[in-house]
């Protein structure tokens, strides 16, 4: 009996502790996946996927159980208690939209639903918004409405306060970033050695690759349907690398495409010959942010933006494949990987 116990305790410990292979799983609207190498076992593989299910389950606005949801069907009514993590990044929003001029703006909500952007059917040719659908939902995405209320003791939540009926905050464009930070926190606390996350996209390179090599990361050819990378970027290790595209998801109507990347003073999808915007950078939720905002203010009032902040390197491709924009610090790190591309030049 001794002897099956001992078997059974063995047993388990060691499969907690058996390097298992990468973990991937759809979560957040996307396929999230982590390699944690020699580090990968069970334990901190369910670690890394509980706190992104928690997450998960905080922002989704697809299920109306989720805190976020709440908040938005309180819109006009009550205030809505909500988690350190609603708040925080809710928070965290707000100083992005003052930093990006209005250009990254989370009460986007309206607009997302009217044009159907996060839904499997309604993001089409034949549902295309007509003028004063779009200027009723302008009037409901200022942030100014946006009520954060902290809370007054630690056994009380904090809580959020849309003003307006009809708001709804759509954190899409940020919560990706903020996950795979998180995820950095755990893989940190149990002293990892290095992994790649990557979530829909949002890829941080962790810890040192191997002997002072760099990692290498592909930033995709927008006009490739596999994937294939238009350009090789080597990065240090604890970067990480954001990508917002207009291939990601849209419609053609009349020979106009139709994406996913709003412009707030308009209310439309941005109109510019972009493909892609791509931030390197420390933390993943401000590359995240910043590289929405980065793809509504276009290179120049991006790079005036973003002049003083050393921490963050950027690279603008069109969607022509002609010329790449990239900062300076960049020099030498971009490979190129398809033939259309004649020339990076680089801005300070
Ligand atoms: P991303 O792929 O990170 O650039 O985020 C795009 C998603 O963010 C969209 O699917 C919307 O849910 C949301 N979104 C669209 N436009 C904006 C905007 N101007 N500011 C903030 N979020 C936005
Ligand atoms: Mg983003």
């Amino acid at each position: 009996m001794k002897k099956i116990f001992i078997f059974f305790i063995t047993s388990m410990f060691v499969s907690c502790y058996q390097i298992e292979s990468p973990r991937t799983e759809k979560l957040l609207g996307t396929v999230c996946s982590v390699n944690a190498y020699s580090d990968g076992t069970k334990k901190l593989y369910d670690e890394l996927f509980n706190r992104l299910r928690k997450i998960n389950s905080e922002f989704n606005i697809y299920s109306a159980e989720s805190e976020l949801s709440k908040v938005n069907s309180n819109a006009g009514e009550q205030a809505v208690e909500v988690s350190e993590d609603v708040f925080y990044l809710v928070k965290k929003s707000l100083e992005y939209y003052q930093l990006s001029e209005g250009a990254f703006n989370i009460a986007v909500g309206p607009l997302v639903k009217l044009w159907g952007i996060n839904s499997q059917n309604n993001f089409a040719p034949e549902n295309l918004p007509k003028e004063a659908e779009i200027r009723n939902a302008l009037n409901l995405i200022n942030p100014k409405n946006i009520d954060l209320i902290p809370s007054g003791s630690s056994n009380e939540k904090s809580k959020i306060f849309l003003k307006e009926k009809g708001m709804k905050l759509d954190l899409g464009g940020i919560v990706k970033g903020y996950a795979t930070d998180e995820l950095v926190k755990i893989l940190k606390n149990n002293n990892v050695k290095k992994a790649i996350i990557d979530l829909g996209g949002n890829v941080f390179l962790y810890g040192e690759k191997f002997k002072g090599k760099k990692w290498n990361v592909g930033i995709k050819n927008p006009h490739d349907k596999l994937g294939q990378a238009a350009l090789i970027l080597s990065v240090d290790g604890n970067k990480t690398v954001v990508t917002s595209g207009k291939y990601e998801r849209f419609f053609e109507k009349d020979g106009k495409q139709f994406h996913h990347i709003l412009d707030p003073k308009i209310g439309r999808p941005v109109e510019s010959s972009l493909a892609s915007v791509t931030i390197i950078s420390d933390s993943s939720c401000y590359a995240d942010a910043l590289s929405t905002s980065a793809f509504v203010l276009g290179l120049n009032d991006f790079s005036r933006i973003i002049k003083f902040d050393d921490s963050v390197e950027y690279i603008f491709m069109d969607s022509d494949l002609s010329t790449i924009y990239a900062s300076k610090n960049l020099e030498g790190k971009i490979q190129i990987n398809v033939d259309s591309i004649k020339e990076i030049k680089f801005v300070d």
